[in-house]
């Protein structure tokens, strides 16, 4: 299969990780940003491969499993009420909120129905009009841009039953954070190729600047992965720290320009909590002041929702590349895909959830 096939050739993934090991005087510590591209990793075992020149850590860039406690409560507290079509994608419907979740609250009445775009919601909406339908729009700049044409058209329709439960994150605020902080310990990120399609990659130069690390857009096969992380052992072992394009099949330094002018038109930056991390200044989407009447958390009066988390996940120190899952104590134990404590074990880009599916029950060393 063409665009397939050759980014999973065997010996052009063997040709890589030799000259990664060739290039590597040091072992160098780097995160990938993506869920999607730790699944990968996973699948492949690059890691185990790489013969310690380069410890991967898994970043937050899993949409499920950084949704915070409280957006989930709230999800659930609008879905239980009657008369209300909660729509979500699938994988929402497992993640634990404070007592329960989405498939709960459906087997408890609820009308929680599955979405595979925001745009089928609209649809509900319009054949519904005696229904308040709502949307739950969680993810990073992949998604926000599809929300956004959802809310556009709810109002050029002019659909008073349509809104949105709104939970948008970005990916270079929580870069950021993570660079930021006196424990942070990674050297290099590969920033995520889906994420760069839309908003190109003209944010990460002056990241890459400040914090003196290499940046590098980097796809999702094993060949893309592999290429992403020589571009950053290579830019690292000469002491460069540059935004550098290992995807250009699917990204452009601009990015999907269209996308981006919807997403500004309906979003405005805000400050954004983040499962298991905490609170990161202009992180998240709001709905500007336009489309403000399609915030779901207003209309249904459930903003100040009190949550309560696991004590035992440590999901957020994961997704800041500080431990490994199988440094939880309740990995594969207390908890396990069938009964997640947190979302990193639910959803099918977390890294728990990862760890678990390849029987990684220790972790790599470097
Ligand atoms: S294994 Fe479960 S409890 Fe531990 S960090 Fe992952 S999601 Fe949280």
């Amino acid at each position: 299969m063409k665009y397939v096939d050759e980014y999973r050739d065997a010996a052009a993934v063997q040709s890589l990780l030799a000259e990664i090991r060739a290039s590597a005087t040091r072992p160098w510590t780097m995160m990938e940003i993506c869920g999607g591209q730790t699944h990968a990793i996973m699948r492949y075992g690059l890691d185990e491969m790489l013969g310690g020149a380069v410890e991967l850590v898994h970043g937050p860039g899993c949409p499920v499993c950084v949704t915070p406690l409280a957006m989930i409560d709230q999800a659930l507290a609008i879905a239980a009420r009657p008369g209300v079509i909660f729509t979500s994608y699938g994988d929402m419907l497992r993640v634990p909120g404070s007592g329960r979740d989405l498939f709960t609250v459906r087997a408890q009445g609820g009308d929680v129905r599955v979405a595979y775009s925001p745009l089928e919601a609209v649809k509900l909406a319009q054949a519904n009009p005696q229904r308040q339908v709502v949307f739950f729009a969680i993810g990073f700049e992949t998604t926000a841009p599809a929300n956004a044409m959802a809310v556009v058209q709810a109002k050029e329709l002019g659909l008073d039953n349509f809104s949105l439960l709104v939970s948008h994150v970005c990916v270079p605020p929580a870069i950021e954070a993570i660079l930021s902080s006196p424990t942070n310990r990674v050297q290099a990120f590969l920033a995520a190729g889906h994420v760069c399609a839309v908003m190109g990659y003209w944010e990460y130069p002056p990241l890459a600047s400040k914090y003196h690390v290499p940046m590098v857009v980097t796809g999702f096969e094993p060949v893309d992965l592999l290429r992403g992380i020589l571009a950053a052992v290579k830019q690292l072992e000469i002491g460069r720290a540059e935004a550098e394009n290992a995807y250009p099949r699917a990204v452009t330094f601009e990015g999907n320009q269209p996308a981006q002018a919807v997403l500004r038109r309906v979003f405005e930056p805000c400050d954004r909590q983040w499962r298991g991390i905490g609170l990161i200044p202009r992180s998240g989407w709001a709905l500007t002041p336009e489309f403000a009447a399609f915030d779901a958390s207003v209309r249904f009066g459930v903003a100040d929702v009190a949550t309560a988390e696991s004590p035992l996940c440590v999901a957020g120190q994961v997704l800041q590349g500080w431990k490994k899952p199988p440094d939880c104590p309740a990995f594969g134990t207390l908890c396990t895909p069938s009964s997640p404590l947190g979302a990193t074990m639910v959803s099918s880009e977390g890294a728990c959830a990862a760890y678990y599916r390849y029987r990684r029950f220790a972790h790599t060393p470097a």
